[in-house]
């Protein structure tokens, strides 16, 4: 496995805001992380807190009424000459043509519900067929049989046969796993996977997540995985980004998340995962309270209305900045590093 210790894409201080008739809303605010070739980082956190807008940044695919207002983007991409250069997203047009050349050849995404992705009118084999022959010069006839290993790459059992199937005449399963053969069909150095398995029952799930870990070996690729569930994550990840309310508010190895997590909130996340030990139809722990309005974020740490450690007068006044708690270890929050004249946060 190919682990290159500079970042594949680096995401500095990423703002993208939706701009609409009740206000703004800031749904990726200041996220910043790295991903490198051969690693997958898991972006995790309840649903509204930002990781799909992530990824739809990343990929210039933000829907209006979004807009990137701030930050960078840099990807290091190959180039047809076999170099690596570094470009800014950001400063690509959406529909450029280099960005364009960028999505689906060396960015491809997942998504949780492969019928959005994948066409219903169109035969699996021509939807594969059509992207590979976009991105590469190969003939109909390479493309097809190219098609008919990735389908038995991606474990589609008669994979001749089923290329020729339509998207509803498979599984829910199995549509995923065509769904992933055509995000692989360019051979994509960064996968990003957006709850790619939350629509599966548990025994698909996991075969699933077993044939992403198997693909990112052999391919050497960098995987950003977006998921609600911590127990995906603790499976899959190596590196790990919290996030709240648009925030990254915690970030480190899967070991320093999961055995010596800072943040109250990526704690109270842990506590929420089954454990074998749990008794049978127990409550798991919720988190207390509901992710503010997005219209009504609140001032100083987003997560202060909600936290069990909130310090009165210091962490609903200022706002906590991502600091370091240890090698690569990061995390955002007043317990750890009180505002004081040289680490303040933002006075609101
Ligand atoms: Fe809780 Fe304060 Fe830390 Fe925010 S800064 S997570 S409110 S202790």
């Amino acid at each position: 496995m190919e682990n290159d210790r500079q970042p594949i894409l680096s995401v500095r201080n990423l703002k993208t805001n939706f701009f609409t008739d009740e206000g703004i809303v800031r749904a990726v605010d200041g996220a910043s992380f790295d991903v490198r070739l051969g690693q997958t980082l898991g972006v995790v956190g309840e649903s509204g807190c930002g990781k799909s807008v992530t990824a739809l940044s990343i990929l210039r695919i933000v829907p209006r009424p979004g807009r990137i207002v701030g930050g960078e983007i840099l990807l290091r991409r190959l180039t047809e000459d076999g170099y690596e250069r570094e470009v800014a997203l950001t400063s690509l047009g959406e529909n450029s043509q280099e960005m364009r050349s960028i999505r689906g050849a060396e960015i491809a995404l997942v998504f949780q519900e492969p019928m959005t992705s994948l066409s219903p009118v169109h035969t699996i084999g021509n939807q594969i067929i059509e992207v590979a022959r976009l991105h590469r010069k190969v003939s109909k006839q390479e493309a097809r049989q190219m098609a008919v290993e990735l389908l038995r790459l991606v474990g589609i059992p008669r994979a001749e046969t089923a290329i020729d199937a339509y998207p509803l005449q498979l599984s829910g399963g199995m549509r995923q796993r065509a769904l992933i053969a055509l995000a692989l069909s360019c051979d994509p150095r960064l996968l990003i996977a957006d709850e790619p398995t939350t629509a599966l029952d548990v025994t698909t799930q996991a075969q699933i997540l077993d044939l992403l870990r198997s693909l990112q070996e052999q391919r050497g690729m960098a995987v950003i995985l977006i998921t609600h569930n911590m127990g995906v994550i603790a499976e899959m990840a190596d590196q790990v980004v919290v996030m709240y309310l648009g925030q990254v508010v915690e970030e480190g190895s899967v070991d320093d998340v999961f055995n010596a997590s800072k943040h109250p909130y990526t704690q109270a996340l842990l506590r929420s995962i089954p454990s074998i030990h749990s008794t049978p139809k127990a409550q798991l722990p919720t988190i207390s309270g509901t992710i503010p309005h997005p219209y009504n974020r609140p001032a100083g740490c987003p997560f202060h209305p909600r936290c069990p450690d909130a310090i009165s007068g210091v962490c609903d006044r200022h706002e906590p900045q991502l600091l370091s708690v240890g090698d690569e270890h990061q995390v955002s929050c007043f317990l750890y590093h009180p505002p004081s004249t040289e680490n303040e946060g933002s006075f609101n």
